[in-house]
């Protein structure tokens, strides 16, 4: 089988197959080679690697993982696909493909079955419809890691580098920062897919950290009370975190903290760094 990095080849595998590309399922398949070299150099594979691809597709991506890493696991749900990957993968004997839902899986089993429980590393380009629940699935069930890179859509890949006072700094933005170190990789324009999507891309490498760059007594409610901070964009942190249901919090507790923190009543959640939500959730949790 010819590597598939390029439209024609690409649309070859299709027609052979008569495959249909489903919009829900967020398809659009690399047709470009020079691109796919440059995400295995910046995942920095190597014949020691185990790595895990999320949506396969047809096995563009894969073959190059498969040539250049120990093992490949790749997790695809479109059923359609499962023969076509048993076709364009059929030259390598490093592959697992498992024919499931990447939300449903149990990535710590694989990483214990495929690699002792050794660190992996993650590389993909994403389905786009369900991008964030992916990152935060991998970081919060604490799957051995060493990287995540990871195609994705590059305004998605800007929430997740910047800091406090943008418009794009978020829940999304902490999570990812707490957890790893975020490195914007290339820009890839949607000319290199197909079908194209209608909006830019970005390879974003996340390089997981040894030991969070802060400290919270409590790592859970430090996260509940980041997203209760970001619910409610335009309103004061006071509000959304005595709005919140699940924290518990009243509104003159909340008061005391800023005070003690030395931050105004009417402060939002965007201005306050990481490692003000760690310390705002320590004082809070008291
Ligand atoms: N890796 C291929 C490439 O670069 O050409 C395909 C990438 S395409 C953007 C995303 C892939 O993820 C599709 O093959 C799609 O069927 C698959 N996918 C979508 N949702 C998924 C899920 N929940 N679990 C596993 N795979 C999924």
């Amino acid at each position: 089988m010819a590597t598939l990095g390029n439209p024609t080849n690409t649309i070859a595998v299709l027609q052979k197959y008569g495959f249909n590309f489903q919009k829900k399922y967020g398809q659009n398949f690399l047709i470009d080679s020079n691109i796919l070299e440059n995400i295995i150099d910046a995942a920095e594979v190597t014949k020691d690697d185990c790595v895990i691809e999320i949506g396969p597709g047809i096995g563009t991506m894969t073959q190059y993982l498969c040539e250049n890493a120990r093992e490949v696991v790749a997790v695809e749900i479109d059923k359609n696909l499962i023969p076509i990957l048993a076709d364009t993968l059929s030259a390598y004997d490093n592959i697992t493909v498992i024919n499931e839902d990447i939300l449903k899986v149990d990535i710590n089993k694989i990483v214990q079955e495929k690699n002792q429980g050794r660190p992996v590393k993650v590389v993909a380009n994403l389905p786009y419809y369900i991008t964030t629940p992916i990152i935060m699935g991998l970081f919060e069930s604490h799957v051995p890691l060493d990287s995540i890179t990871i195609m994705v859509q590059k305004e998605v890949a800007d929430r997740m580098q910047v800091g406090p006072g943008t418009k794009d700094y978020g829940a999304l933005s902490l999570a990812v920062q707490y957890y790893a170190d975020p490195q914007i990789e290339m820009i890839v324009p949607a000319t290199c897919f197909m079908p194209r999507p209608n909006v830019d891309s970005a390879v974003i490498k996340l390089t997981r950290y040894q030991n969070p760059p802060v400290q919270a007594l409590d790592e859970g409610f430090m996260f509940d009370v980041i997203r209760a901070s970001f619910n409610q964009r335009r309103k004061t942190l006071v509000n959304g975190l005595t709005n919140a249901g699940n924290l518990k919090v009243s509104k003159d507790k909340v008061l005391e903290v800023l005070e003690e923190m030395g931050l105004p009543a009417t402060i939002r959640g965007e201005a306050l760094t990481l490692e003000q939500f760690a310390r705002l959730s320590d004082l809070l949790r008291k």
